[in-house]
C-alpha cells in the first residue's frame, strides 16, 4: 500500500470499527491482578445537545437549553449512572487507577449546575484515581448552554483541562454551517475561564469549513494566536453521509458553491501549523492538535493512542480495556433495557490479537508523530525495522518518515498527512474499508482536483 496525502479519513482508531463483532467481551474478573499496575484512562459520553449542527455525523440529540434540556436528560443521566455502577462493582476495573478522564458529548456543558456535580461525585466515589490526573471537560461557548456559574462549578469540581467547541470565530461561517454560537459569547466565556486558572484551556476549530477562505482563515490563525490558549485542536470538516450538510449538498444545494477542495483545505492546515509553530511556539501533538508547551498536552488521547486502556461508558461510547476493543449501543431503548437489567451496554466488541496490537502500536506512533524504537521493541519483542522494514524503506525514501537509532518521526513538512501516513502500516485486511463520507472533489465543481501534496511543494 502507498500512502496517498489527500488528508481523506481521519483515522479514529485502530483496528478499524469494521472489526467489531458480536457481543462477545471476555473480560473476566480472574485476570483482575494480570492488569492492576496498568493504568486506565475513563470517557463519559453525553449525546446531547443545544441542536444538531449540520455537519455533525454523530449520534446526537438536540434538546434546547435550561430546564428542558436538564429534563430530557435527566434520565440518561440515571442510566449512565447505573452502567458507572456496573465498572464500579467489578473486581477488574477497581484494580486500576484512573489517569484521566474525558466528559465528552455531544455537548456535556448543557447539563445542569447540579447534574455536573452530581456526575462528577459519582465518578469520584466509583473509580480511584491517580494524583495529577487529567480532568477533561467537552464544553459549547454559548452563553445560553455554558454559563460563568457553570465554568466556577467545574474548576471548583477538580476539571483540570477545559474544552471549547469554537470551530469559527466567524459568525458568517458558523451561520452556514449551522451553528448558532457566536463570537462575542465565546470571548466572553473565554476570558472568564481564563481568570479561573484551569491548567488548560483547548479550543476546537475545523478547517475547511462552508464559506471559509484563505483570508478569513489567515484572520482567525491571528486571533488564535492573540488567545493564546494552552492547546488548539483543528479538525478538518469532512461530510458525512449521514449529516444534513452533506443530504443537502447531495441535491445540489448552492452551498457546494462555497466549499473548498481538498488540495484548498490542506493549504488552510499547513498555513495553520507553520504559523501557530514559528509565531506561535506552539508544538504539534499530532495531526490535528497543537500545545503551547509539554506540559500542559492532552494526556487521555496520547496515552489512549499509546496502548493505554480506555473504559468508555453512555451511549455509542466506544472503548478499549484489556485487549477488548467494544462500542456500546446506540439505541436509546436498547442501552436502557440492559443496563436495567444489570447488563453491560455493549452492542458489539472484537479481541485484539498481537498481530493488530504491532500495527496499532505503528500506526499510533505515526498518528503522535514520533515512536521510539525502544518502545516498540518492549512492547513487541523486535526492533521495527526487523517487522516493517518493507513499510519503513519506501516511507523514509519518499520523505514521508525519518528513522535514526532512537526513533522514527514524521517530518514537520508532513504533520498533516500523518493519518495519511500511518495507513501504510494497516493490516492487509484492514485497508480496504467503506469510507463513509462524500469526497470534496465529488461537491467542488470546476477545474479537476489538484492534490493535497501540492501544497508541499
Ligand atoms: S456541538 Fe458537536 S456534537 Fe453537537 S451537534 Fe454540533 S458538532 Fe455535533
Amino acid at each position: 500500500m502507498s500512502s496517498e496525502l489527500n488528508r481523506v479519513d481521519f483515522t479514529f482508531q485502530y483496528p478499524p470499527f469494521n472489526v467489531l463483532g458480536k457481543r462477545e467481551v471476555g473480560w473476566t474478573e480472574a485476570e483482575a491482578a494480570s492488569s492492576a499496575d496498568r493504568p486506565m484512562h475513563l470517557y463519559l459520553h453525553i449525546p446531547y445537545c443545544r441542536s444538531k449542527c449540520q455537519f455533525c455525523f454523530y449520534k446526537v440529540w438536540g434538546v434546547g437549553t435550561g430546564e428542558k434540556a436538564a429534563d430530557s436528560t435527566q434520565s440518561y443521566l440515571d442510566l449512565l449512572f447505573r452502567e458507572i455502577d456496573l465498572y464500579a462493582r467489578s473486581a477488574k476495573v477497581q484494580a486500576r487507577t484512573v489517569r484521566s478522564i474525558y466528559i465528552g458529548g455531544g455537548t456535556p456543558s448543557l447539563l445542569s449546575l447540579k447534574q455536573i456535580e452530581l456526575l462528577v461525585g459519582k465518578l469520584r466515589e466509583s473509580f480511584r484515581f491517580r494524583p495529577g490526573h487529567e480532568f477533561s471537560f467537552e464544553s459549547y461557548p454559548d452563553e445560553e448552554v455554558l454559563t460563568r456559574e457553570k465554568l466556577d462549578c467545574l474548576k471548583q469540581m477538580g476539571i483540570t483541562r477545559l474544552s471549547m467547541g469554537v470551530q469559527s470565530l466567524d459568525d458568517r461561517i458558523q451561520e452556514l454551517n449551522g451553528r448558532p454560537a457566536r463570537k462575542d459569547q465565546f470571548l466572553r466565556l473565554y476570558a472568564y475561564a481564563r481568570t479561573l486558572g484551569f491548567r488548560s484551556i483547548n479550543l476546537d476549530f475545523m478547517s475547511g469549513m462552508v464559506g471559509e477562505t484563505m483570508q478569513s482563515w489567515k484572520k482567525q490563525i491571528d486571533e488564535i494566536l492573540d488567545l493564546a490558549p494552552q492547546n488548539v485542536s483543528l479538525y478538518k470538516l469532512e461530510f458525512y453521509l449521514n449529516s444534513r450538510l452533506t443530504t443537502s449538498l447531495r441535491h445540489g444545494h448552492k452551498k457546494a458553491a462555497l466549499v473548498m477542495s481538498d488540495a484548498a483545505e490542506a493549504r488552510l492546515a499547513k498555513y495553520a501549523f507553520d504559523r501557530l509553530e514559528d509565531a506561535g511556539g506552539y508544538i504539534p501533538s499530532n495531526s490535528s492538535a497543537l500545545t503551547q508547551s509539554l506540559d500542559v498536552e492532552q494526556v487521555h488521547t496520547k496515552a489512549i493512542w499509546n496502548g493505554e486502556d480506555l473504559l468508555a461508558m453512555g451511549l455509542s461510547s466506544y472503548g478499549i480495556f484489556d485487549s477488548y476493543m467494544y462500542q456500546n449501543t446506540a439505541n436509546p431503548d436498547q442501552y436502557a433495557e440492559l443496563v436495567l437489567k444489570g447488563e453491560l451496554p455493549v452492542l458489539r466488541a472484537h479481541h485484539i490479537t498481537e498481530r493488530e496490537k504491532m500495527a496499532r502500536t505503528m500506526v499510533n506512533g505515526v498518528k503522535v508523530l514520533k515512536l521510539a524504537r525502544a518502545t516498540f521493541a518492549a512492547r513487541h519483542g523486535s526492533d521495527m525495522q526487523e517487522v516493517y522494514g518493507d513499510v519503513i524503506g519506501p516511507l523514509v525514501k519518499r520523505g514521508l518518515l525519518e528513522l535514526d537509532d532512537k526513533e522514527l518521526r514524521v517530518p514537520r513538512s508532513h504533520t498533516i498527512f500523518a493519518d495519511d501516513i500511518c495507513r501504510d502500516f494497516f493490516l492487509p485486511e484492514h485497508t480496504t474499508m467503506m469510507t463513509s463520507q462524500m469526497l470534496r472533489s465529488k461537491i467542488v465543481k470546476g477545474s479537476p482536483e489538484q492534490s493535497a501534496a501540492a501544497v508541499l511543494s
